[in-house]
């Protein structure tokens, strides 16, 4: 779940603002002034923060600067005035978006899950770059360290036999040409031609399936392609 920090004196909108965004499954801690803000920003473990502009002790120029030198997630300013938020802008203090009071709390949780998926998209990436297996039917393949097993007994693969058996695995049940199977795998280093895609069907069926004249996993579809089957 993730959690943000409501940092704003106005009890009314604090409270407005958690409502909504509780409501839409958010976590949410609320702060009345800006010294108790930045303690909270210290402590860490916020996804988003939404600042009000002025506030006792520290405002909220001073607590987004304060917040970009302790993490990247995303920061919301929310001004009563326009020309406030002119002012933000003008002074390039790395927050992500701006909402101009009154605002309507369905807009503000819009905004919300906007910000929330593109930073999670931003650092989630490297999560996902490090599971780095596909296991389809007993064929277990490493992307990093490119390996590959078949229920368990290590497979030697050349270069593109491997690019070609985690291109099927990555698009399971989905028939390709030989034309389109030379284009994805030899794509600009090109030598050879569409013969070549049929040497290395016939080679990386010998080294993965059980009988390659009657393969489980690489399907001829007579007068289109080839499809793996899951
Ligand atoms: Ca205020």
């Amino acid at each position: 779940m993730s959690k943000i920090l409501v940092v704003e004196d106005e009890a009314a909108i604090a409270e407005l603002e958690r409502d909504y965004l509780e409501l839409n499954g958010y976590e949410v801690v609320i702060a009345d002034n800006g010294n108790d803000g930045l303690k909270l920003v210290k402590e860490g473990g916020f996804d988003l923060f939404i600042l009000d502009l002025m506030l006792p002790g520290m405002d909220g120029f001073d607590l987004c600067r304060a917040i970009r030198s302790e993490c990247d997630a995303p920061v919301l300013m929310v001004s009563a005035k326009k020309d406030e938020i002119d002012k933000i802008h003008g002074l390039g203090l790395g927050a992500d978006d701006y909402i101009t009071k009154p605002f309507s709390p369905s807009e503000l949780v819009a905004r919300v899950k906007a910000h929330l998926a593109r930073y999670e998209r931003l650092t989630g990436g490297n999560v996902r770059e490090t599971s780095s297996v596909l296991e389809v039917r007993g064929i277990r393949v490493d992307k990093s360290s490119r390996k590959v097993w078949v229920n368990d007994e290590e497979r030697i693969l050349t270069g593109k036999e491997f690019d070609m058996l985690v291109f099927f695995m990555e698009n399971p049940n989905v028939v390709f040409t030989k034309d389109e199977l030379f284009r994805k795998i030899w794509s600009m280093d090109s030598v050879g031609d569409i013969a070549t895609v049929t040497v290395h069907i016939q080679k990386l069926r010998e080294k993965i399936e059980l009988d390659s004249s009657k393969p489980q996993y690489i399907e001829t579809i007579w007068g289109v392609g080839y499809r793996f089957t899951v």
